[in-house]
């Protein structure tokens, strides 16, 4: 398996990590054979977290730590903001995992700008890190944001950061085009060390979990992928997919954009090309409307479950409010943009039906059911 550089640790990871909580949804048992697997198909980065079943994943892990320390990269996360809640919430985790000390510790799914403040303000997490580093029980500091990439940007930019872990994948660059475009030069030109997760959207890119992965790999910047398993089967697959990882070309990189299933004629690519409209900021809106549920609901019919897992996924990352306030701030009817407009347009380059989309954008970000 192809190792990469995290960045400014000078750490040499594996392009493929493993994440501690799916194994929360296995026996012990289970878990412990799945970790040492993982570690002997040449895998070599652990990552858990305080939170993940209130320290059971840590336990999990624990198992395979207390005998293979030296053969792996540890990182466990903690939520907390503070300082001394920090130092306390380490502790636990390395008595939950039987070390010392852990290589990375996360700030954990940092959200708002208010949690940027507090982590790096007077007694925040960074202190606590900072005299954990003195004290040999922590080497590196991450930081962990989940859909917020201007909250990422702000934090990176605020502190240097040594690692960062961000969802990377080719349905969500859609939805949150700061990622690819301003997040991974950032990371680029700080030498942050860039963790992707999320790979498959929360597991609605299934159906293609190769070209979901390879597109990962691929794009600059990125160190490894951590994914989770909670069967064998589904590690090994993994295991599979970086031991055959070879670079997408730009054109295959194009064909996957424009042809991917789940991107279909809905999904506004937030491309370079977009006609300029007269009227409204199209690309705009269509990013709100990402924020706001990740453009999954697109008023086609689906099979119950397809409808189900899409209605669980579109508002995993708790933007709603975000993407409304933006709305109302561009002071737009977008329903009714089109309205007499001789523009006309038609299906844009990716097969968009963009009047439609620009209404049913506005259904979902101005709450206007009258819309339709
Ligand atoms: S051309 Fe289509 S896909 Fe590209 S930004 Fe415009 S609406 Fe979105
Ligand atoms: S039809 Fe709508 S999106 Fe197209 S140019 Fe006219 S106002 Fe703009």
């Amino acid at each position: 398996m192809e190792h990469r550089v995290l960045g400014r640790t000078g750490l040499r990871v594996s392009i493929l990590g493993l994440g501690g909580f799916h194994l929360l949804e296995i026996p012990a048992d289970e878990a412990v054979r799945l970790v040492d697997l993982y570690l002997d198909s040449g895998g070599n980065y652990l990552e858990t977290a305080a939170s993940y079943g209130d320290g059971e994943s840590e336990l999990k892990l624990g198992r395979v730590v207390r005998r293979r320390r030296d053969e792996c990269i540890l990182a466990t996360k903690t939520g907390a903001r503070d300082k001394e809640g920090c130092l306390k919430s380490l502790d636990n985790s390395l008595k939950n995992l039987h070390t010392d000390h852990v290589d990375l510790l996360f700030a954990h799914s940092v959200a708002t700008d208010d949690d940027v403040s507090r982590i790096l303000g007077p007694g925040g997490m960074v202190e606590g890190f900072l005299q954990a580093k003195r004290e040999g029980k922590a080497r590196f500091l991450a930081i962990s944001v989940h859909g917020q990439p201007g909250t990422m940007i702000r934090a990176l930019k605020e502190y240097p950061f040594d690692a960062a872990m961000s969802t990377l994948n080719y349905f969500d660059r859609c939805n949150f085009p700061e990622l690819e475009r301003d997040l991974i030069p950032l990371c680029i030109e700080k030498n942050t060390g860039l963790i992707a997760m999320k790979p498959l959207a929360d597991g609605f890119l299934w159906r293609n979990v190769g070209l979901a992965m390879r597109y990962v790999w691929s794009l600059p910047g990125v160190a490894m992928i951590v994914a989770g398993a909670n069967s064998r089967e589904m590690l090994e697959e993994d295991i599979s997919l970086a031991g055959a990882f070879a670079p997408m070309t730009g054109d295959e990189v194009s064909a996957l954009l424009k042809d991917a299933e789940e991107l279909g004629d809905y999904v506004c690519r937030q491309c370079d090309e977009c006609p300029v409209c007269p009227r409204v900021p199209v690309k705009d809106i269509f990013r709100l409307e990402g924020y706001y549920d990740r453009q999954m609901r697109d008023g086609k019919p689906r099979t119950p479950p397809e409808f189900a897992l899409r209605d669980r996924l579109r508002f995993w990352f708790q933007n709603r409010e975000m993407a409304r306030a933006g709305y109302a701030r561009l002071g737009i009817d977008a329903s009714k943009a089109c309205d007499g407009c001789d523009g006309g347009c038609g299906p844009c380059r990716y097969g968009l039906d963009v009047p439609f989309k620009l209404r049913y954008a506005h259904y979902k970000l101005a709450g206007d059911v009258e819309a339709f």
